[in-house]
């Protein structure tokens, strides 16, 4: 029941940030609420002030202290905005009354629910060349960098084109934010875990945390018996930080979890390492981490199997 929710503020505006896919809710704005410095600008504007004299205060809902203490971190009271746009609506409240902010948050919210959408499933052929462009020139780039062992290179190679990391996962998703700030105080908290990548399924709305290793991350460790070979300390790194940023999440949006927008909550992790056929290159390796793999709750996609799926993809489209 979204208008019982009681959580703090912090919580409310984490929620909100994420439903308004990290932009300001003003559909004439749309800026995005993180600098490329990674600083949080979000503001948190309440739809009526809860205290008299504020903008669109309205005196019917807060009867006494306790109405006011329910209404600061009530979902349905609040909206997320830029600085700027913040200043506007609370600088004529007239025009911006309470239902236009409800309308705005409300269309807003569509729009980035409906980009997603139009994003993963592209429906017009305009759309899908843009697609198919975008995905070789990202194969370009990536066939030359195939030994570039720099994260944060592969980290914006996939910001700029998340329709790639898409074709890891077997459901639409959306992303939510390039670095997303979890734990502590909430978004604004710079102490919080940076989780490199978090997106939304469509159908399901579930979440899926993704840690983005490079192409050089070591998959396959030492031999322990004949033929057997343990996972690479490199990747049981990556799949351990990849469960805590789970129970981070898990954690923070407890509260919320029975709010529409989360009903099925249970995030999906995913890990893009290594290159598997460079590595593998006996069969004691390869069924090493096959049988790794398909026991990890983890979803492990390899650099090259990525690349491989979305080269094949490519031509079909290109066939069609
Ligand atoms: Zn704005």
């Amino acid at each position: 029941m979204e208008k019982k929710f009681r959580g703090n503020v912090a919580a409310a505006k984490r929620l909100l940030l994420t439903r308004a896919g990290n932009r300001c809710s003003n559909p004439n704005c749309g800026v995005r609420l993180i600098t490329d410095d990674g600083i949080p600008i979000a503001e948190i504007c309440h739809i009526e002030a809860i205290s008299e004299g504020g903008p669109r205060y309205n005196p019917e809902k807060i009867i006494n202290k306790e109405d006011a203490r329910k209404r600061i971190a009530d979902l349905d009271n609040l909206i997320i905005l830029c600085p700027s746009c913040h200043r506007l609506v609370d600088s004529d409240p007239i025009y911006y009354d309470a239902d236009w902010l409800r309308t705005a948050r409300e269309e807003h919210e569509r729009k980035v629910l409906n980009q997603l959408e139009s994003k993963s499933a592209p429906t017009s052929n305009k759309e899908l060349n843009r697609t198919v462009t975008s995905f070789h020139q990202s194969l370009d780039i990536w066939r030359e960098n195939i030994e570039n062992g720099d994260e944060e290179f592969w980290q914006s190679l996939f910001k700029t084109n998340p329709k790639l990391i898409a074709q890891a996962i077997p459901n639409h998703i959306i992303q939510i934010g390039d670095k997303c700030y979890l734990g502590g105080k909430g978004a604004e908290n710079k102490g919080g875990k940076v989780v490199d990548f978090l997106y939304a399924t469509n159908f399901s709305k579930n979440f899926v945390v993704v840690e983005i290793k490079t192409p050089k991350t070591r998959l396959i460790g030492k031999e322990y018996r004949t033929c057997v070979f343990s996972p690479a300390e490199d990747l049981t790194g990556s799949i351990v930080q990849v469960l805590s940023y789970k129970t981070t999440l898990l954690k923070d949006f407890h509260s919320v979890q029975r709010d529409n927008s989360f009903q099925a909550f249970e995030p999906t992790c995913l890990v893009i390492a290594g290159n598997l056929e460079m590595e593998a290159d006996d069969a004691g390796k390869r069924a090493s981490f096959d049988l790794y793999r398909s026991n990890s709750n983890v979803l492990i996609i390899t650099y090259d199997e990525l690349f491989y799926k979305i080269e094949s993809l490519l031509e079909l489209l290109d066939e069609g």
